[in-house]
């Protein structure tokens, strides 16, 4: 007997059946989303060989790509706010609206939107959205059709016909002013249309529209149709000959092993290991997981010594290994602990944000006018100043470079800026503008000055005005 059948059931039963299997489901609903968020948060897809949470849902578990995503998203949202679980297994919510709500639920309005979108259809639930988070009018906007019509068209040289319309080219469907929300608004992305045959479809700016059509034009010899396929496919060649040799160490002429940095000590990995490395792994991560299973991720991979360089691992084709980010930190986590490795990413982080705000007090000085070797004593007088902000940090490299220009002038030095002071024993000083207040982060060449103190008196006669990279007048 078919237990599908269901020909000869009462309506009646028919009917109590589907309910009962309903409040079944969305109690199931709520089991799978406790457990979801559980091996989310554990990491457990890891050992499983599974970069991501999303690839271990749709690779081990088989939920479609959008369910994986939906699920994931409501495990999160319930795990915040676990009246969310409640909601879901007594059919108030459905899973659509928990992850329409999660962004705007916060403790103290949590049971009052949940009460509101109880039983609610995305339609209604977006209303309540709208209305409890009133967002901005949509601008109106009006694409630029025709300068599509025209790449794809392309202006064929004179006496020449188009070939055949490839699967990048336009038709000429395409009207001028559509609105938003047309075609324009469509996600990018490629489409199977039949074997070996893909449609691409995406957006692009007008710098990158501007880069297709001079390509297109430079390429005519090679492609007189200016098929926009062939030429990206030029262009992709392109871009991997150049990702292969700086990501992949690849060459034409590989030169011999150094034999300095062919001991393999220490971390850096010789370009004849790279290669040998990705090629013997096939640019895919290693990990195996429970059951044997590999790890499918092909992106954010990086070398991992199969030893640590600390227990003495060495950069070798034998010693090395491919595996994705996600992987070499659970690796790296099994081998030495999660507080060991987690220590080192915090400092790692702090050290590449210090790099950055470096750079930004480096430019803020070169915006002033400072030279650059000055600029670079003045961040590197004020390194050990307390600074609690940006802003800070960029006041307290401006006062080091008041010493910097005071050393200067005090020794009888020759400093690009200080020469040129008719003082005979100037002193530089850091002066806000009064008119602009004491901001001078970002904006310093604007709004700050520094300026010799001589200027304060008779600025017009002082050529260290130069340095306040000003260009109004000093007050
Ligand atoms: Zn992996």
């Amino acid at each position: 007997m078919n237990r599908y059948s269901l020909d000869d059931v009462p309506d009646r039963r028919i009917v109590d059946r589907l309910r009962a299997l309903i409040a079944h489901e969305r109690s199931t609903d709520a089991e799978v989303l406790a457990h979801i968020g559980e091996v989310d948060a554990r990491k457990l897809y890891l050992p499983a060989a599974c970069s991501t949470m999303h690839g271990y849902c749709v690779q081990v578990l088989h939920l479609s790509e959008d369910a994986a995503w939906k699920r994931i998203a409501a495990a999160r949202a319930a795990r915040r706010f676990p009246a969310m679980f409640d909601a879901v297994a007594e059919g108030r919510l459905h899973l659509s609206g928990v992850v329409m709500l999660a962004p705007h639920l916060t403790d103290a309005n949590v049971a009052m939107l949940i009460d509101q979108a109880t039983h609610r259809s995305k339609a209604e639930i977006a209303v309540l959205i709208a209305r409890h988070a009133p967002g901005r009018d949509v601008p109106a906007r009006v694409e630029r059709m025709h300068d599509q019509l025209g790449l794809a068209a392309g202006a064929s040289p004179p006496g020449q016909t188009s070939g055949p319309s490839g699967p990048g080219q336009t038709s000429g469907a395409s009207a001028p002013g559509r609105t938003a929300g047309d075609a324009g608004a469509k996600r990018a992305g490629v489409r199977p249309l039949a074997p070996e045959r893909f449609a691409l479809q995406l957006t692009v700016d007008q710098t990158t529209h501007d880069k297709l059509v001079r390509a297109q034009a430079m390429l005519r010899h090679q492609v007189p149709s200016g098929d926009l396929a062939k030429v990206l496919d030029r262009a992709l060649d392109a871009l991997l000959d150049t990702l292969e040799r700086s990501k992949r160490a690849k060459t034409d002429v590989p030169r011999a092993p150094v034999a300095r940095r062919s001991t393999g000590k220490g971390r850096h990995v010789p370009n004849h290991v790279v290669r040998a490395v990705f090629e013997r792994d096939g640019e895919r991560c290693t990990f195996i997981g429970d059951g044997g299973r590999r790890c499918e991720e092909r992106g954010f991979l990086e070398l991992d010594h199969v030893e640590p360089v600390a227990r003495g691992g060495e950069a070798t084709v034998e010693g090395i290994r491919v595996l994705c980010r996600s992987h070499n930190q659970h690796e790296a986590e099994r081998l030495l602990g999660a507080e060991l490795v987690g220590a080192r990413r915090d400092a790692a982080r702090a050290a590449t944000a210090a790099r950055a705000l470096e750079q930004d007090v480096l430019a803020g000085l070169r915006r002033l006018g400072v030279t650059l070797p000055d600029a670079r004593r003045a961040i590197a007088g004020s390194a050990g100043r307390p600074a609690a902000s940006d802003e800070e940090r960029m006041r307290q490299a401006l006062l080091a470079l008041g010493d910097v220009y005071g050393t200067r002038c005090a020794e009888g030095a020759r400093p690009t800026l200080a020469s040129r002071c008719r003082e005979s024993t100037p002193r530089w000083t850091i002066e806000p503008d009064r008119r602009a207040g004491p901001e001078v982060r970002a904006t310093a060449g604007r709004r700050s000055r520094a300026c010799c103190s001589s200027t304060s008196s008779s600025a017009a006669s002082c050529a260290g005005r130069a340095a306040s990279g000003s260009s109004r007048p000093d007050p």
